[in-house]
């Protein structure tokens, strides 16, 4: 079967048939291969049949202007870089006073794309990009015109699958996908799975959103389905967002999020001295951050754990006192400080649940009198745990389940019939058991 007539084709179909040709071509590129070639289609064929659009992505006729497209450098301003094309200082002034009100020219940051659009070698336009989605437009072909622009993004279903062999982030990043899937994969499962001690085997399937701009990727959009098989138990997530609920949930409703208890206490404490990024210390007297809550409570109060997780430190340091930090998913940190003592059982690497006693009030360390100071981190950073916004862990209503389950309908047999992209069987075994690095 020969393709020999043009076939006017537009969009999206006349790329995929240009891949699939080049897939074809280059399978077949050697010399004596090329006779057997059951489908001799040409690229020259394909070629006659893009359509270009006439005007670009910015409203430019294709073959009438020109353009060059840079990155914006250290201490690059609007007025340097119209200089270096012989726009005056008056004009650039023009330019500057114009834009008030609809965009902000002196805000260029290094990394930022501009264009330049010539006609007959003569620049005419100024195109910049304050986003990757989001541009302005100077153009004094015709007097002087400016605007703001966007380029619409457009989302593209994808799907990934790997097996743990060092990283969640090896893996994915190893075939080629966003190192941003890996993050978000990460969040979604970050209570289910412990990214610190992955395990050869582990596997995971992905269903998810890529972000374009035209042609250019910008960015990961929703996980829209995910698997992951961490020590032989299989999590499932499904995303849910209407105007009631947002978050992902498994085939039952259950909420992938856990939660956190508002404060280390079985019953509430006061609070001595609040969380500041700036205080006045007794002890050492001068102001330094508070990065916690400063609960006063008598010797010995048993101290909770706010959440499942895993110890990282139980020992005795410096102006903390007696210290127990616990990890309790990729983001989620919580350290108790000054403790009288240590709960049994309670040392490094070990899990404890959520209102599980890892220890009881004191005054160890810099401490004017018993009390405990709690801490939690996001992400590393030190943050409110007072104030904060923390995860909540409610399944879905009974009322929206019909919808949940339309979404895992959807779902569920693509992520069955997603082949896993390595083999399981290449897996040394020697080394498992092995805990990996975080993604
Ligand atoms: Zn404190």
């Amino acid at each position: 079967m020969q393709i020999r007539n043009p076939i006017i084709l537009v969009g999206i179909g006349v790329a995929m048939i240009l891949i699939a040709c080049v897939t074809i071509g280059t399978s077949y590129i050697t010399a004596e291969e090329t006779i057997k070639n059951p489908y001799p289609v040409t690229l020259e064929t394909v070629n006659e049949i893009i359509p270009l659009p006439a005007k670009d992505r910015y409203g430019y006729e294709r073959g009438i202007f020109e353009y060059q497209d840079y990155e914006v450098k250290r201490n690059e301003s609007l007025y340097i870089i119209m200089r270096r094309y012989d726009i005056s200082p008056q004009d650039i002034y023009k330019m500057q006073q114009k834009a008030e009100g609809v965009a902000n020219l002196s805000r260029m940051v290094p990394g930022q794309q501009y264009r330049i659009y010539f006609k007959d070698d003569k620049p005419v336009s100024f195109i910049w990009h304050p986003e990757l989605t989001q541009y302005v437009t100077v153009d004094w072909r015709d007097g002087l015109r400016i605007e703001n622009g966007e380029i619409p993004v457009r989302f593209v279903t994808k799907e990934a699958s790997g097996i743990i062999q060092s990283s969640l982030y090896e893996s994915i990043v190893g075939q080629g996908h966003s190192h941003f899937l890996g993050s978000e994969l990460a969040a979604v499962f970050a209570w289910q799975v412990d990214f610190f001690s992955l395990r050869n085997g582990d596997h995971f399937k992905v269903i998810y959103e890529e972000r374009y701009a035209g042609d250019e990727f910008v960015g990961i959009g929703d996980v829209k389905a995910a698997e992951f098989q961490h020590r032989g138990q299989t999590h499932r997530a499904f995303f849910f967002n209407n105007d009631e609920r947002r978050g992902y949930f498994d085939e039952n409703g259950n909420s992938l999020e856990k939660d956190l208890l508002k404060a280390p206490f079985r019953y509430s404490q006061r609070i001595s001295s609040s969380f500041s990024r700036s205080r006045f210390h007794p002890i050492l007297r001068r102001n330094r951050p508070h990065y916690g809550t400063d609960y006063a409570a008598p010797t010995g109060t048993p101290i909770l754990a706010v959440g499942d997780g895993i110890v990282t430190e139980a020992q005795r340091r410096g102006g903390n006192g007696n210290i127990v930090q616990i990890r309790h998913n990729g983001s989620y940190r919580t350290a108790y400080l000054h403790l009288n003592g240590f709960a049994p059982g309670i040392r490094k690497g070990v899990k404890v649940e959520q209102g599980q006693v890892i220890g009881y009030v004191g005054q160890t360390g810099l401490a004017t009198g018993p009390h405990l100071c709690y801490r939690m981190y996001v992400n590393d950073q030190p943050i409110n745990s007072v104030k904060a916004d923390l995860p909540a862990s409610d399944s879905l209503e009974e009322a929206l389940m019909p919808e949940l389950q339309r979404i895992i309908d959807r779902y569920q047999g693509l992520l069955e019939n997603l082949q896993l992209a390595e083999k399981v069987a290449e897996i040394d075994e020697s080394v498992d058991n092995q805990p990996k690095t975080a993604p």
